[in-house]
């Protein structure tokens, strides 16, 4: 078994790389920013890829996300990819500061483009998990949501509007590209989201975050390491 985490912020990833003992392949991606840590976990191997850095920040967002789960998918050929990181969540919906959440499906929030049905339904997405997400999570004890998936940190109007008529639950800016390229390769994808923010408790979304990416990593390390266990006894 080759598990392949896809992962934006360094942050993010470096709880488990660590715990892992996981080496940084140097060039590896090269002309390509993402970067890859590898390694094993027990009998399976483990790699983790950051989409990589510009202007000395983390490359969050869409089209990083998507360049590096396609590099991961074409370079490594991992038996599956898991999208990890940090999202916001509603208070209204019973969601707590890093609770831990496997996503039942990713979409798009913020792509409004006028047209027939065709083009709403590619603008939304709607993308499919892995089929033994919602078995992994009940024997974990984690709770499932629908990953929800813009551009920007901030929640305007008329995303939260899409996100209600669909039911999301999970708000970041990466869950749905990944699970675009995945379903391109027919490669299985979970996807494991920790709560940084809350977008309904009226606090600032970046201050928040900031305040809360440490623990939300945190906790997604614990429930990574619960998930690689399981994984790798499948
Ligand atoms: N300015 C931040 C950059 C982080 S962008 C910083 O200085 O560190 C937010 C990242 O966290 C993205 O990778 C996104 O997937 C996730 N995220 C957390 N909360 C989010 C929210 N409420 N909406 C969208 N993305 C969120």
């Amino acid at each position: 078994m080759h598990i392949c985490y896809v992962v934006a912020m360094r942050a993010e990833a470096r709880p488990f790389v660590e715990a892992y003992g996981l080496s940084k392949v140097d060039g590896f991606f090269v002309p390509l920013p993402c970067i890859l840590y590898d390694g094993m976990a027990g009998d399976c191997r483990l790699s983790v890829v950051l989409n990589g850095e510009q202007h000395g920040t983390d490359l969050v967002g869409c089209e990083a996300a998507s360049v590096a789960t396609m590099a991961a998918i074409e370079r490594l050929h991992p038996d599956m990819v898991v999208n990890s990181g940090t999202c916001g969540a509603f208070k209204a919906q019973g969601a707590s500061i890093a609770e831990v959440f496997v996503g039942n499906g990713a979409m798009f929030h913020d792509r409004r483009v006028p047209g027939d049905d065709g083009f709403a339904t590619q603008s939304l997405g709607n993308y499919a998990v892995w089929d033994g997400s919602r078995a992994l999570a009940e024997r974990l004890g984690l709770k499932m949501g629908k990953v929800t998936t813009g551009s920007s940190l901030d929640m305007q109007p008329c995303d939260l509007a899409v996100i209600q008529q669909h039911g999301g639950q999970l708000k970041d800016m990466e869950g749905a590209a990944v699970a675009f390229v995945c379903s391109l390769f027919h490669t299985p994808l979970l996807l494991v989201k920790s709560v940084t923010d809350l977008c309904d408790d009226g606090a600032a979304t970046f201050e928040e975050f900031t305040k809360n990416l440490s623990a939300a990593s945190q906790s997604l390390n614990e429930a990574n390491q619960r998930i690689i266990n399981r994984l790798s006894a499948l």
